[in-house]
C-alpha cells in the first residue's frame, strides 16, 4: 500500500493512500531509534547519523509505503519511495546539508500581481533562480491584470521572461480571465504555489478549484504562529478526476536565505546559457572580464538590461553571505 504525504507534524505525518482516504501515519520504529543513538551527552552516534539524515528528509509530496499494525488502527510509514524531483533549500555553511520542502514536484508556479501590491521583479528573479537551481520548470502567473491596462500591457512589461523561456500566464480571477489555460496547467502535476501575499492566489486557485478551499496566507500564518507545528507546508490535493496537488511552503518565501555556489548562478538564467561556453575565461563571472559573451549578448539586446543587473546582485548577495 503506498500513498502521497500531505503534511507533517514531525512525529505524525498526514498520508493521501491511492484509494483516496487520508490517514494519519507514524514512521517506523527507526525514527525513535535516532534518540536511542544519542550519547548521554545527547550528541549523535556516528552509527545513527545516517537514519536520523534520513528521517529528517521526509517532506510533503513524498510517496510512501504503508504498513497497518495488528489490530488495523495505526498506520505507519514503512519506507520512502524514490524521488524523481525535490525543491530543497540548502543549509547555508554546511551542516545537515539540504532541507526538502517538497518532493516529486513538477512544477514552481509564481504568482505575482500586476498591480496592488506592485509587482517586485527582482524577487520574481530570485524565486526562478531556487526553480532553476532545483532543475525544476517556472511558471509564471501575472494576476490583476484589469488594474494595470490588460493582458496586453502587462504581456509588454513581463516580455523580458516570455524571452526567457518562461510560460506566463496573465489573469484575472475578480473577472475570470485567463483562468482555463492555467486550470489546464495544473492538472494532474505536482506544483508548488508561491508568491507574495495579496497577489491573489487564494483568489486564484478557489475559483479555478471549487472546493478546494485553499487559504494560502492563513495557513502559513497558522504555522508561523505555530498552531499547526506544520514543519513543510501543506500538499493539497486538486479536486477532479485529473488530480494533481498545490503545495504550499511557507519555506519557499524566505528566499533571502537560499545558499546557492556562484558560480552556478549564471546557469540559473536560462537566457545565459547558450553564451556561457563562448567566455574567453571558464570562470567568467560576466563582470569585467574581457571577452565575455554575456556581455556581449547584453550589448547586442539578446539579454535584458534588467535581467542581467539582477543576475549582478543576486551573484553579490551569494558571494557575501
Ligand atoms: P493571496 O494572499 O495571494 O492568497 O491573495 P488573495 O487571494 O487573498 O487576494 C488578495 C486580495 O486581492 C483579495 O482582496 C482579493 O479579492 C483580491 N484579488 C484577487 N484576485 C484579484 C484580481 O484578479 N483582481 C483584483 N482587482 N483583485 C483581486
Ligand atoms: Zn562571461
Amino acid at each position: 500500500m503506498s500513498g502521497v504525504v500531505l503534511s507533517g507534524t514531525g512525529g505524525v505525518w498526514r498520508v493521501q493512500r491511492d484509494e483516496g482516504d487520508i490517514v494519519d501515519a507514524s514512521l517506523r520504529g527507526r525514527v525513535k531509534k535516532s534518540n536511542a543513538g544519542r550519547r548521554a551527552d545527547g550528541s549523535l552516534r556516528r552509527d545513527t547519523i545516517a537514519t536520523a539524515a534520513d528521517t529528517l528528509k521526509l517532506a510533503i509530496g513524498d510517496r510512501v509505503m504503508l504498513e497497518q499494525d495488528g489490530s488495523g488502527a495505526a498506520w505507519t510509514i514503512s519506507s520512502i519511495l524514490p524521488r524523481r524531483s525535490r525543491l530543497a533549500r540548502r543549509a547555508p555553511g554546511g551542516g545537515f546539508g539540504e532541507r526538502v520542502v517538497a518532493a516529486n514536484v513538477d512544477q514552481v508556479v509564481i504568482v505575482f500581481a500586476a498591480a496592488n501590491p506592485e509587482p517586485h521583479p527582482r524577487m520574481l528573479d530570485r524565486f526562478l533562480v531556487i526553480a532553476e537551481a532545483n532543475g525544476l520548470a517556472a511558471r509564471i502567473v501575472i494576476n490583476k491584470v484589469e488594474l494595470a491596462g490588460g493582458a496586453a500591457v502587462a504581456s509588454e512589461r513581463w516580455s523580458d521572461y516570455e524571452r526567457a523561456g518562461y510560460p506566463i500566464h496573465y489573469t484575472s480571477a475578480k473577472r475570470d480571465e485567463g483562468l482555463d489555460t492555467l486550470h489546464d496547467a495544473l492538472v494532474g502535476k505536482v506544483s508548488v504555489l508561491t508568491g507574495p501575499s495579496g497577489v491573489g492566489k487564494s483568489s486564484l486557485m478557489n475559483s479555478m478549484f471549487p472546493g478546494l478551499d485553499l487559504r494560502v496566507g492563513e495557513i502559513s500564518e497558522s504555522v508561523n504562529k505555530g498552531r499547526h507545528t506544520t514543519v513543510g507546508g501543506y500538499l493539497h490535493p486538486l479536486p477532479g478526476p485529473e488530480g494533481g496537488y498545490l503545495a504550499d511552503t511557507p519555506g519557499l518565501r524566505e528566499v533571502g536565505m537560499w545558499a546557492l555556489d556562484p558560480a552556478e548562478l549564471d546557469r540559473c538564467f536560462p537566457e545565459f546559457r547558450p553564451f556561457l561556453a563562448d567566455c574567453r575565461f571558464g570562470d567568467c563571472t560576466h563582470r569585467v572580464e574581457p571577452e565575455c559573451a554575456v556581455r556581449d549578448a547584453l550589448a547586442r539586446g539578446e539579454i535584458s538590461a534588467a535581467r542581467y543587473d539582477s543576475y549582478l546582485r543576486l551573484r553579490e548577495e551569494l558571494e557575501g553571505g
